[in-house]
């Protein structure tokens, strides 16, 4: 595993095109693109990793699934009634089927559905208090009490969140946000600031994995329900690509993160900041192809 990973960093280091970073984050439109990190949190309690596993990024939205744990523990199966479990085969950050859907968004990983998920979990408490409550889940779910969110991240986010904005303002107008915008926005963009290093998310992604030493943070239905939208809609209008050719449950962040789950085996973190057109890490896409044909963990069976 060890030398695998150091072969796929060093491919990565040698790759000409690696995208390109989001910009519509200040605060992220600065971030050296020859970056690349991997690490593998194995189901028998070891830990790999290669390249800048050891640098922190922001997590944007592999966030939603944290997001998502929280929500479900919230109010169960009745998170269903306000958000879909369908791929939605349109940007991360579309409007575009909320007035034709009657503001249910199609499922809990583009930024519409993922709102509803932030408005679950804030529920009646303060924002401060419903961050600190994802924290302590993800604290957690790394065993690493260090993970934090970066609040000059946050901060650059809000000031230019007109689409997310514009999202939960039309989620508010078919009753589908029950917190005030203001709040459901600085606390859905503070969740999407939260910082962690390669080594540190591939621990995180381990309550999702299926083996006696992980967390058990959700119960099994959940966790492979989770894993099931990772499948169809972690990467947005690029899932099917993802599925296709790295055949792993992932959820993708537009800072270059991706958190690759193989179900009773390990999870993984990669991180390169250069994005493909779906927005998603390029590199981090190409680096998770090669891991699934040499390791032969595609869900779908060996090479
Ligand atoms: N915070 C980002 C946004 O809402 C997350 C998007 C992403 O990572 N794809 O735009």
């Amino acid at each position: 595993m060890q030398d695998l990973l150091r072969e796929i960093a060093e491919a990565a280091a040698a790759e000409a095109d690696k995208g390109n970073v989001a910009t519509y984050i200040p605060e992220l439109a600065g971030i050296d693109t020859g970056q690349f990190g991997i690490a593998v949190a194995t189901a028998d309690g070891k830990l790999f990793s290669a390249g800048d596993a050891d640098v922190p990024f922001s997590i944007q939205s592999v966030s939603k699934v944290f997001a998502l744990a929280l929500a479900l523990g919230r109010v169960g199966e009745q998170i269903w009634r306000r958000v879909g479990r369908e791929p939605s085969g349109l940007s991360f950050d579309s409007v575009l089927l909320l007035e034709r859907e009657k503001g249910i968004p199609r499922n809990p990983f583009i930024n519409a559905g993922a709102l509803v998920a932030t408005d679950t979990y804030l529920a009646s408490s303060s924002p401060r208090a419903a961050l600190g409550e994802l924290l302590t889940f993800i604290r957690a779910a790394a065993d690493d009490e260090a993970i934090h969110i970066n609040e000059t991240v946050a901060l650059s986010e809000i000031a230019t969140a007109h689409r997310n904005f514009s999202l939960a303002h039309y989620l508010a107008s078919f009753d589908n946000l029950h917190a005030s915008v203001d709040k459901v926005i600085g606390t859905y963009s503070h969740q999407c600031a939260v910082e962690m290093t390669c080594r540190q998310l591939a621990m995180a992604g381990r309550f999702l994995v299926d083996a006696p030493k992980m967390p058990a943070l959700v119960s099994d239905e959940r966790r492979r329900r989770i894993n099931a939208l990772m499948m169809t809609c972690g990467h947005y209008d690029g899932s099917g690509d993802f599925a296709f050719r790295v055949g792993m449950p992932g959820k993708s962040g537009v800072g270059g993160g991706i958190l690759v789950i193989s179900p009773s085996r390990a999870s993984i973190a990669v991180w390169s900041p250069g994005l493909n057109p779906y927005g998603n890490s390029k590199l981090g896409t190409e680096a998770m192809q090669t891991f699934s044909h040499r390791t032969g963990w595609s869900v779908f069976g060996v090479p």
